[in-house]
């Protein structure tokens, strides 16, 4: 094989494609699929992945790679094929798609070292380069005689090992090892040659004739109590032997687990358990949904579907959401299976993610648990992935690669014929609607641990406290419990949707909301026009001044942050403590689990918060938690309005009432007559997806059509408006006449720094084409995308934002 197939570093269409280079005899067997390279590309030399080696080219002249940046792959065969699927599936380029898949290490130029990594004597040619040294200068031994192919040979015998430098400081992290240098027998003739007078040497080399592994210097001198004069005349006498050893920087290092047992499983759990196992002993494909309340023991089936996997000698990724991804989490998974786990998550430093990568690269570990971009770790031999709280949004990726980690799963279940599990208290609709039809394989967990109950919650209608006389935020019912727990010393979680500043208009006397009479879904508010504007369709009317149902004055759009909440409370209830989560309050590092640190710590009475007190937080002080406006998700301009107040709502009532006090849920609401409001206070899931699930047919919607999100911006609105408009003409022209598009529609946030947005949405079933034309749409408008400050047009297959 005498020449490489290379994605080279240079984001464009024109460049969205292989292309062929020489590979020169000095690194003919170090170039293979998956490593880096340096290639010469017009008048630049730029870096490219290998993705396939062949013999000939179809072009007659081709220059040759100039440099090798990776001595081992970093990128599976695999994944260089997820990679391709990946970009034929979100439209990006291939470049982006294999970036997407690296730790940021290796996205950049970083210097790199070699560094010995055995104990033994390297071999002669080695030992010549290193000249004594365990660490060098990667481009220093590139001068030496040693070549590319036996560097690589050495590297894959163990001897060496190729480091990247991330911070100077960061990854020289080593530490001094002693060990025996001699056999036993040597050993203990040494004690006998020893001076008499030499005792603190003496306890040392006993140590050795007593326990043969090597040990950290830093600990031999501290067990030993002796100091390192004493060991420096055997180690100058070769009695013993001094060498430095990577450590992995490991951010839980400092912490140790208690280890845990498999809990004996419950009736229902072994159901659920049962066919998982099956699927992963005979090494099949499937997709299973493990729906079971908060509470029900799901992690308890992850941990021990991992176990099997892991005697079985396989591997295992376990997707959490970052939000959820907390020290409590970590610790179960840590401490059912030690440090043969992974972690990786954004909190990381680009230093610490990097070291957890490659503990998986090197196969140091069988388990990652992670958020999102873990669905990429580099294993070989994967025997189950499990996406727990799988409707969560976040495993969605919003840049770039509009990627979704659940279809990644699948696509590498497929690969390496592993199960998938998916386990959620309430499935995405297009998951369950799955499993209803059989593609997915439903698992049910229908009772929470110890026959606890799910807290009891009590829908309090706010038309009726302003009917009353009360103006405030909290209710008469919600104000009493309050002080009722501040006086028990119990404590109290309220919950305040942070896209309550979101425009919609709702009559404050009948809880009307003014919708699309298109889309049934809340109009928004635009301020500046004084209209009311769909965000899907290009309906729009002006702002009303009384309310079309009841004719009350009191209509108007609707928005409260926490602070005003927090001012509203205080005034209520002066002697609440209070702790106010927001994205203001949580901006600093740390300062997120210092404050969550306090509640638990009962610092406070009350946990005033938003999204993110939802999910996870596990006080069993908390008796009482109160939803503020349950509303304010309602009417945001997306399809998925519902289904998210319904996730949202069982979230949140799941703190409460979680250990042996009971637990009780204050729902305020201007419409506690919605099915998504009333079933989630009743926990049925089943009768809020049938209900649900009519409405997204009627209105054409997910999970009976796929969407196809178009969003245009530039500078100039009409510029927007008329790139929309010929999209809108190009797509209806070719499309089918089953789909619909859509469109131009301003979006809902129409101007993000000085650019508008537009938007045409497609709702199809079957279209074939589509990205085919959705291809012409990128090219023809690929110049005026190149400019800076120019057109922009962004394409998202299965959007879910849609703002
Ligand atoms: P979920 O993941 O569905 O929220 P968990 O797995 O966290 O549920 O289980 C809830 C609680 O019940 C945890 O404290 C867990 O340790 C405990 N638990 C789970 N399975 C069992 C079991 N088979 N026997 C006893 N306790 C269990
Ligand atoms: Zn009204
Ligand atoms: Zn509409």
């Amino acid at each position: 094989m005498t020449i490489a197939k290379v994605i080279v570093d240079v984001p464009s269409q024109n460049t969205n494609r292989p292309f062929d280079y020489g590979i020169p005899p000095q690194f003919s067997g170090v170039v293979q699929p998956g490593v880096r390279v340096i290639i010469p590309f017009g008048p630049r030399k730029i870096m490219g992945y290998v993705v396939s080696l062949t013999d000939k080219s179809d072009f007659d002249k081709i220059k040759d790679i100039v440099d090798v940046l990776d001595i081992t792959p970093i990128l599976t065969t695999e994944l260089l094929q997820i990679g391709k699927w990946l970009s034929n599936q979100t439209l990006s380029f291939y470049i982006s798609c294999l970036q997407v898949m690296l730790p940021q290490v290796l996205k950049a130029k970083y210097r790199k070292e070699l560094w010995k990594t055995t104990e033994e004597a390297l071999p002669e040619e080695l030992a010549l380069v290193f000249a004594g040294r365990d660490v060098m200068d990667y481009e220093e031994f590139e001068q030496s005689e040693v070549t590319y192919q036996k560097l690589r040979k050495f590297v894959d015998e163990g001897w060496i090992d190729v480091h990247y430098e991330v911070k100077s400081r960061e990854t020289r992290r080593t530490t001094s090892m002693i060990e025996s240098n001699k056999d036993i027998i040597e050993l203990e003739e040494s004690l006998v040659d020893l001076p008499k007078q030499a005792n603190k040497q003496r306890v040392i080399v006993e140590h050795f004739l007593e326990y043969e592994q090597p040990v950290p210097k830093k600990q031999l001198l501290t067990t030993l109590n002796t100091t390192a004069a004493a060991l420096k005349p055997l180690i100058e006498k070769g009695i013993l032997r001094e060498y430095k050893q990577e450590i992995l920087r490991d951010p839980y290092g400092h912490r140790s687990f208690e280890r845990t047992q498999p809990f004996p499983l419950t009736a229902e759990q072994q159901t659920a358990i049962e066919p998982v196992l099956a699927t992963i002993e005979r090494k099949e494909h499937d997709v299973f949904l493990l729906h079971g309340v908060t509470g029900s023991g799901k992690t308890e089936v992850y941990l021990q579907s991992i176990q099997r996997v892991i005697d079985d000698e396989q591997e295992a990724i376990m997707l959490v959401p970052e939000i959820a991804l907390t020290p409590q989490m970590v610790e179960r998974f840590k401490g059912r299976f030690g440090s043969n786990v992974a972690v990786l998550h954004s909190a990381l430093s680009a230093g610490e993610k990097y070291d957890e990568w490659r503990k998986i690269q090197r196969k140091e570990v069988q388990v990652v648990v992670g958020a999102r971009s873990a669905i990429f770790a580099p294993f070989t031999n994967i025997g189950i992935i499990i996406i727990d709280e799988e409707h969560e949004s976040s495993y969605k990726q919003e840049d770039r690669t509009r990627y979704h980690a659940r279809d990644v799963a699948v696509e590498r279940g497929k690969i390496h014929s592993c199960p998938i599990i998916l386990g959620s208290a309430t499935p995405a609709l297009e998951t369950y609607a799955r499993a209803v039809k059989g593609n997915y394989h439903l698992l049910t967990l229908s009772k929470r641990m110890n026959d606890a109950t799910m807290p009891k919650a009590e829908l309090i209608d706010m038309r009726d406290e302003l009917h009353d006389g009360n103006r405030s935020m909290f209710s008469r019912v919600l104000k009493e419990k309050i002080e009722d727990r501040i006086a028990k010393g119990e404590q109290v979680v309220l919950f305040l949707n942070r896209r309550g500043y979101a425009t919609f208009v709702m009559c404050r006397d009948c809880g009307h909301v003014k919708e699309c009479p298109h889309c049934d879904i809340a109009l928004t508010y635009h301020r500046r026009q004084e209209r009311l504007k769909c965000h899907y369709c290009s309906h729009e009317e002006p702002m009303p001044n009384q309310c079309p149902e009841c004719e009350s004055k009191t209509i108007r759009y609707f928005g409260t942050g926490t602070q005003k909440v927090e001012e509203a409370l205080q005034q209520l209830i002066p002697e609440a403590r209070v702790i106010r989560m927001d994205v203001d309050t949580t901006r600093r590092k740390g300062a997120h689990e210092r404050l969550l640190n306090q509640f638990g710590e009962k610092q406070a009475d009350v946990l005033l918060g938003t999204q993110m007190i939802a999910k996870g937080l596990d006080f069993g002080n908390v008796t009482l938690v109160g939803v503020l406006a349950a509303d304010s998700l309602l009417n945001l301009p997306d399809f998925r309005a519902s289904e998210k107040t319904f996730q949202l709502l069982t979230q949140v009532s799941g703190r409460a009432g979680r250990h042996n006090l009971p637990g009780e849920v204050i729902v305020q609401t201007y419409t506690p007559e919605h099915y998504s409001i009333q079933l989630s206070s009743e926990y049925n899931y089943e009768a809020f997806f049938a209900e649900e699930m009519k409405l997204r047919k009627a209105f054409r919607y997910p999970p009976y059509y796929f969407l196809t999100l178009f969003t245009v911006s530039h500078p100039n609105q009409l510029k927007v408006q008329e790139v929309t408009q010929k999209i809108v003409q190009f797509m209806r022209q070719k499309l089918t006449d089953e789909a619909d598009v859509l469109g131009p529609t301003p979006s809902a946030l129409t101007r993000i720094n000085d650019r508008y947005r537009y938007q045409c949405m497609v709702k199809y079933k079957k279209e074939p084409e589509q990205r085919k034309l959705v291809q012409r749409i990128l090219h023809y408008y690929e110049d005026e995308m190149k400019q800076e400050n120019g057109l922009q047009i962004t394409v998202d297959f299965q959007p879910y934002q849609l703002m």
